[in-house]
């Protein structure tokens, strides 16, 4: 096939005259034709080939960049897909913006699941000093506040730009604004059908958290893939969440909002001691968070207001001493004017004097045994964390591999290990996605 022009008469070619015929055209048009196609099926296997990896991780959150990293750096090929528009959205605003990223003393007394031996081993095998290590090699700065929980100095963003940059190193590729619409598993493979294209790889690790702050990127997607592949999943319910008052108590309430002070708080046996704080929809706080992780809609809580004071005996002592002072003023003595006013209302004695023993004891049960039953939570709208989750009967807590379903993990805040506040619940994360990432 000859595709030059005829030479000219003395012997150049003179191509800007040459007029190709018909016959002419043909092999060429086959030529470019088959040229194209084997372009276009060379770009087609390159896809192919890019999009088949070792790992694909769900969630590009505390877990998933955690255990990423360590998978890639242990020479998987990992591909990271989130939903979100940015990577590590919970951490950025975690621990109002400056990240309590673990606690000094996590270990399996600061969770709750149905099994709190499960997160044992993975608390073992990747400590708080193993992430402190971590963060000092990249030179962020650390102060811890109270009871062993680490904050950044700065902000938070810093904590996920490590974790960026981990992933980096262990050469993962994270792809964001990707919605995943379906997942299959063959003998070998599990097949991830995306907004983005349709991603193969041997492992799938379901990092997605769980649906508390819906607007950060949070779904139960995590629980819809555990039931699809056969895992139970313990009901989900909002945790470390304020409580909220009934709406005819939270009028009489209303007038306490921002009052702060350090309680005791019981609910069944468990208990907490900790700031409480009244808010215009009912209580929050530390202590409260921490209680509503266990609370049971319809249940009450018992908080004491002056733990360590027996207020019965201080009532009497005061009667005594000071017989003509007021009971309002007594109780300012050891609690904000403003609870203290609102506690004695209802008392119809102006003096100390006119109480009879057991008008002393009824206040100072008003006190040290306030017994609160909320009318609910403020849900998984502002939840911080989520009770429950994927049934950690049906994980390895070795490698957070599900036991009936080979390759398939779970890691983070989608399994039923719920971290009180302070550190822990980033303490499992990072935990959680370094067992993975190791079995990877
Ligand atoms: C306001 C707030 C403050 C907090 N402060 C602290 C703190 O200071 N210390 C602490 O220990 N804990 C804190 N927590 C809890 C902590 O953020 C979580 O426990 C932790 O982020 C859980 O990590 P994870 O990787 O399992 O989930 P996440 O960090 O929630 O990551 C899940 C990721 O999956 C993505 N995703 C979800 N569904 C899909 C889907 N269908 N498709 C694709 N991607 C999806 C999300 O966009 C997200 O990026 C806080 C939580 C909140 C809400």
């Amino acid at each position: 096939m000859n595709l030059r022009p005829p030479p000219s008469e003395d012997g150049t070619l003179t191509g800007l005259s040459y007029t190709p015929t018909k016959r002419d055209i043909y092999p060429l048009a086959v030529l470019v034709a088959s040229r194209l196609s084997i372009l276009a099926l060379r770009i087609i296997c390159q896809q192919m080939s890019q999009q088949i990896y070792d790992v694909i991780i769900i969630g590009a959150g505390a877990a998933g960049m955690m255990c990423g990293a360590r998978a890639g750096m242990r020479g998987r090929k990992v591909l990271i897909l989130d939903h979100a528009k940015a990577a590590g959205e919970k951490i950025r605003i975690s621990g109002g913006g400056r990240c309590n990223f673990t606690n000094m003393y996590s270990g399996s007394e600061n969770f709750i699941s149905q099994n709190l031996h499960f997160c044992k081993s993975a608390l073992a095998g990747f400590t708080p000093q193993d992430f402190i290590g971590l963060v000092e090699t990249y030179g962020i700065a650390w102060h811890e506040k109270s009871k062993g929980q680490l904050f950044c100095n700065g902000r938070a963003g810093q904590i996920v730009q490590m974790l960026l940059d981990e992933c980096a190193k262990g050469g993962n590729e994270v792809r964001l604004e990707t919605d995943i619409h379906s997942i299959e598993k063959s003998d070998q493979d599990f097949v991830v059908c995306t907004s983005k294209g349709d991603f193969i790889a041997g492992a799938l690790v379901v990092a997605c958290g769980g649906p508390s702050i819906p607007k950060m990127g949070a779904s139960g997607s995590g629980y819809r893939i555990a039931q699809k592949f056969g895992l139970n999943v313990i009901d989900p319910c909002p945790a470390l969440v304020p409580l909220t008052f009934a709406d005819c108590v939270k009028k009489s309430m209303r007038e306490l909002a921002g009052v702060s002070v350090d309680v005791r708080v019981c609910y069944n046996k468990t208990v907490f001691e900790e700031a409480l704080l009244f808010t215009h929809r009912g209580l929050s706080g530390p202590s409260i968070l921490q209680i509503s992780s266990y609370w049971s809609p319809g249940g009450s809580i018992i908080i004491n207001l002056v733990p360590g004071t027996d207020m019965l005996s201080a009532l009497k002592r005061a009667r005594n001493n000071h017989p003509k002072q007021s009971p309002a003023n007594v109780l300012s003595d050891f609690l904000p004017t403003r609870l203290a006013q609102s506690i004695v209302r209802g008392v119809l004695a102006l003096r100390l004097a006119d109480m009879s023993d057991a008008a002393l004891m009824e206040l100072a049960g008003r006190i040290n045994k306030w017994t609160v039953t909320p009318a609910g939570s403020e849900g998984f709208r502002t939840a911080e964390v989520t009770r429950g989750g994927v049934d950690t009967r049906d994980l390895s807590s070795k490698t957070m591999q599900a036991k009936n379903v080979s390759g398939l993990y779970f890691i983070g805040e989608v399994v039923d290990v719920t971290g009180h506040l302070g550190g822990h619940n980033f303490q499992w994360a990072w935990a959680s996605g370094i067992a993975a990432g190791n079995a990877l």
